[in-house]
């Protein structure tokens, strides 16, 4: 018998990309496209937010896909089909804002494709025309390709080293599109901090409607600590209940980029422990 939090499924996706299923029924029966959980993977672990990529509420699964960046997500690597993992609160955030709005941007950069993917789909399952440029480092780097065909009208692929679709970053991809005319009523972006800034900056007086998720450091996910706040049209706002999607035209990006520094010299320290624990 599958217990709850127990890791179903996981595949490495592309180096350091993970995609896991995890049993969390109570999750999966309430989860909506853009909303996250938090996860401690073991009882010493911090709770490390992730997206919900998909989730089935009848057999009671949620997916998540990850890049190995520091000690959580390392320590994550290490638990294997049958293990479980020690904490999961969610769903958190609200849910995106999807309604029936013409002709819709969806951009993803990264590790943020698979986050964009259950928001392509809702939005295309309510009539929308869904165009999507996504971006990688390289063709092997870039995730997620399959998925986001299967829920949008028209897909286009940069990579930063020209190994696949267009050479440049997703921005450039949506500057040709719109130097081509073409007109749209809602633009979403998830991806890198400085990817996110930069669509929106194209997009801004184009585009009316525009949304980012944000990825600012989190703690405790329930708007008690304070840390992921960010400054969204000169109000103070927390990432994780007021967010994780805000309006892009509105975010002090600056602000959020540096922010998300903040911990480099603490991440760094317990990277070098769990070295010398063995562990890496
Ligand atoms: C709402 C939300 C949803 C997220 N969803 C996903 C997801 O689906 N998949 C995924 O891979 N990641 C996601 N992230 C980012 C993820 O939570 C962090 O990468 C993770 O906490 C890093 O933990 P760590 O201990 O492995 O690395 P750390 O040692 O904490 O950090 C290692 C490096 O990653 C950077 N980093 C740390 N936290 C973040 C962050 N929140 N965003 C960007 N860079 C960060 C640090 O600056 C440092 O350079 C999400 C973040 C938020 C706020």
């Amino acid at each position: 018998m599958i217990k709850e939090r127990q890791i179903i499924y996981k595949k490495e996706l592309a180096t350091n990309i993970y995609e896991m299923l995890i049993e969390a029924p109570k999750v999966a029966r309430a989860a909506h496209a853009g909303q996250f959980v938090l996860i401690m993977v073991d009882e010493k672990g911090e709770r490390v937010p992730m997206t919900l990529v998909d989730w089935n509420p009848e057999v009671g699964w949620i997916k998540i896909v990850y890049q190995e960046v520091g000690t959580s997500t390392i320590k994550l690597s290490m638990k294997k089909v049958g293990d479980e993992i020690y904490y999961i609160a969610g769903p958190l955030g609200h849910p995106s804002r999807v309604s029936k709005f013409g002709n819709v941007l969806m951009v993803g950069g990264g590790v943020g494709i698979p986050a964009l993917y259950p928001i392509a789909r809702e939005l295309k399952r309510l009539g929308n025309r869904v165009i999507t440029v996504i971006g990688a480092k390289t063709s092997n780097a870039l995730i997620y390709e399959k998925e986001m065909s299967e829920v949008s009208d028209e897909v286009y692929i940069t990579t930063d080293n020209g190994s696949k679709g267009i050479k440049g970053f997703t921005v450039d991809a949506v500057k040709l599109l719109l130097n081509n005319g073409e007109k749209f009523d809602a633009v979403w972006a998830v991806g890198p901090a400085l990817m996110m800034k930069a669509v929106a900056e194209v997009t801004n007086g184009k585009i009316p409607v525009s949304y980012s998720s944000l990825n600012s450091i989190m703690v405790c996910g329930v708007g008690m600590c304070g840390a992921c706040r960010v400054t969204v049209g000169n109000k103070t706002l927390l990432t994780c209940v007021d967010g994780p999607e805000f309006d892009s035209y509105q975010v002090n990006w600056k602000e959020l980029t540096i922010r998300l520094q903040a911990y480099k010299k603490e991440e760094m320290i317990s990277l070098e422990m769990l070295k010398g624990a063995g562990k890496v």
